[in-house]
């Protein structure tokens, strides 16, 4: 086949906006797909991904390597145009593949032997750019771009330009080939519950196991309904994880996912964050049985393959992480005692003298490194808390109620010295043991936690509220350590509760609650969030400035400001503030303040009201 021929559907998918019609030209497109005998290669599998502009299908999750920059010094190479008019034209048409079809239009240069272009020829090239590495790479790759330019035309360089730089911007959905699969090839079958709904959500369900359109639009025409029912999950083929929704509060989303109504304004009045005396059984609808809740880690989300020795890791984007990660490769061999498996993991990264997990930011150092593995593998050691099975020894467990699948999960690995854990968590916690649960993440560094619904099948790929995360995010506010609490057990040294406060000024005059006259009114007590080294350096700022010392619990000079994250603000007769922050978390110190810059109770209660 042509890529002219291609090209020229590009152009009709471009010219109409309307969905329907897109998907009629997809489907066409498929339904028409040379094969051999009449072409040399079978071409659906080729289509089926360039049909949205790529030469990949979405499990490789390949990036082609190839900037727009690099792309520009391939159109200059092919058409010999001065590269400041290229980017005159780029910027006036806002699109390379435009200035690429300007530049093809007005080239200076031919090349001697031009060569038509094929859609076979085309994808193999593009295919071939990630493979290029080490010296030199970057010219081959723009060698192997100018070399498509300089045999294309106008129409052929434009949207050849635009596969490689990932902006093909034809409208043409994940959904829309789903449909068009769909309609190529399974309409009017004679199976008989082969109406398009079923045929649709069949093609989904293929393509949520495979991730490779591909695979689907062939087996949907060589196989039919039966065949696209017969694909499964594979070994090293990364599935789309499932996605977490985001619950208003602990209360709400305790409700929400296990599908009850939203309890309007009913709070958990947990024992969490601050106070409270422990909550009844939620007042809504859904089966706290069905509740899961678990520790949110702040790592990467980790998909582990394994299949006896061999073992790889894809991220969230399907990325193939394997190499950078030896360490959990070998965690994951010695701790996981299945055959076969696919399990989830969020992978967190921890300081190894202190034992403490370090921030996400830090982790992420050790994704993109090629060299240097075990260096970095000893200066930020991982740990997986693994939360998911969806393949073990040979089952599929999509279909699998979470239950079920975290007994497979827990049959099929040994937790090792801490490489290799379970996530915390807690079945069908009561409101008070879910927010028990929730401080516990907090007060370990971690970022909230999330609900899950044990009842409730794994799906690919999407949102549906099965599970939902829950964390402290309002606007933070600076606040004042005004007292403090020692801690308990292993740092018993160090203060670790700090009571905190806000400037005493409220937008109401009558308001007025600073009884002490300290111009400090305090707001929440915290207790989570700190680093090992950041208590001992609170414990520092603080001890001198106590100026009354009540045993377990010190009243300080209002000196120290911090930042501090929380989930809530409620009104609690508490304080004399008549608020108190839920859930707060350490954020940072802000040296850069006075107790005098810090948030006002003006700016609490207006906080309070907007939330
Ligand atoms: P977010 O990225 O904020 O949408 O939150 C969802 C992410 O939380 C998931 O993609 C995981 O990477 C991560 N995560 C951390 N702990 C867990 C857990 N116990 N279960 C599921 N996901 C988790």
């Amino acid at each position: 086949m042509e890529y002219a021929a291609l090209a020229d559907i590009y152009r009709r998918l471009e010219a109409t906006p309307a969905d329907l019609e897109k998907t009629a030209i997809v489907a066409e497109t498929l339904a028409a797909a040379p094969r051999p005998p009449e072409a040399a290669e079978d071409h659906l599998p080729l289509l089926a991904t360039l049909v949205r502009g790529n030469a990949f299908a979405d499990w490789e999750g390949d990036e082609l390597g190839v900037s727009s920059s690099l792309t520009r010094q391939a159109v200059v190479k092919a058409t010999g145009v001065d590269a400041d008019e290229l980017d005159a034209q780029y910027r006036e048409r806002g699109d390379l593949g435009d200035a690429a079809a300007w530049a093809v239009e007005n080239r200076v240069q031919r090349t001697l032997v031009s060569e038509t272009l094929t859609v076979a020829g085309v994808v193999e090239t593009l295919r071939s750019l990630p493979g290029f590495e080490g010296e030199g790479s970057r010219d081959r790759r723009v060698d192997a771009v100018a070399d498509l330019v300089a045999d294309a035309d106008p129409d052929e360089a434009r949207y050849v330009v635009r596969t490689v730089v990932g902006a093909m911007r034809l409208g043409v959905g994940e959904g829309t080939v789903r449909d068009a699969v769909a309609q190529a090839f399974l309409a009017g079958a004679e199976d008989a519950d082969s109406d398009d709904e079923t045929a649709v959500a069949a093609v989904e369900r293929a393509h949520q196991v495979t991730n490779d359109f591909r695979v689907v639009a062939t087996t949907a025409r060589d196989e039919g309904l039966d065949g696209l029912r017969g694909l499964d999950v594979e070994l090293f083929r990364p599935i789309k994880v499932m996605l977490a929704g985001k619950a208003e509060g602990l209360a709400s989303g305790l409700v929400e996912v296990v599908g009850g109504d939203d309890p309007e304004g009913g709070e958990v009045d947990g024992h969490g964050g601050d106070e409270g005396d422990g909550g009844d059984e939620s007042n809504g609808a859904g089966d706290r049985d069905d509740v899961l809740v678990e520790y949110k880690y702040d790592g990467i989300r980790a998909q582990l393959h394994k299949d006896g020795e061999e073992v790889r890791v894809f991220t969230r984007r399907l990325d193939d992480v394997t190499e950078a990660f030896p360490d959990l490769v070998r965690a994951v061999r010695e701790g996981v005692d299945v055959e076969t498996c696919i399990l989830e993991a969020e992978v967190v990264g921890y300081d190894p003298d202190t034992g403490r997990s370090v921030p996400f930011q830090r982790l992420s150092r050790r994704v993109k490194r090629t060299e240097g593995v075990e260096a970095m593998a000893e200066e930020i050691p991982v740990v997986a808390y693994l939360f998911d099975a969806v393949y073990v020894d040979g089952d599929t467990l999509l279909d699998t109620p979470l239950r079920e699948r975290l007994d497979r999960l827990d049959g099929a690995f040994e937790a090792t010295d801490l490489d290799v854990e379970a996530a915390e968590r807690v079945h069908g916690p009561s409101d008070e043991a879910a927010a028990e649960l929730y401080e516990a993440a907090l007060a370990d560094g971690h970022e909230g936690v999330v609900l899950k619904n044990l009842a409730a099948t794994y799906q690919p790929g999407s949102r549906v509220g099965y599970m939902m995360k829950v964390k402290p995010t309002m606007e933070p506010l600076d606040l004042v350590v005004v007292g403090a609490e020692w801690s308990q057990g292993r740092k018993s040294d160090w203060l670790g509760r700090l009571h905190l406060a806000c400037t005493a000024d409220s937008a109401d005059p009558r308001e007025s609650t600073d009884s002490t006259g300290s111009g400090f009114v305090k707001v929440g007590r915290m207790f989570s969030g700190l680093t090992d080294e950041q208590l001992v350096e609170m414990t520092e700022r603080l001890e001198p400035l106590v100026v009354e010392d009540r045993g377990n619990e010190v009243v300080v000079r209002p000196k120290v400001v911090v930042e501090v994250e929380y989930e809530e603000i409620q009104s609690s007769p508490r304080y004399e503030s008549g608020f108190a922050l839920r859930f707060p978390r350490f954020l940072g110190f802000r040296d850069d303040l006075g107790p005098a810059d810090a948030d006002a109770l003006s700016k609490v209660e207006e906080l309070y009201e907007g939330q």
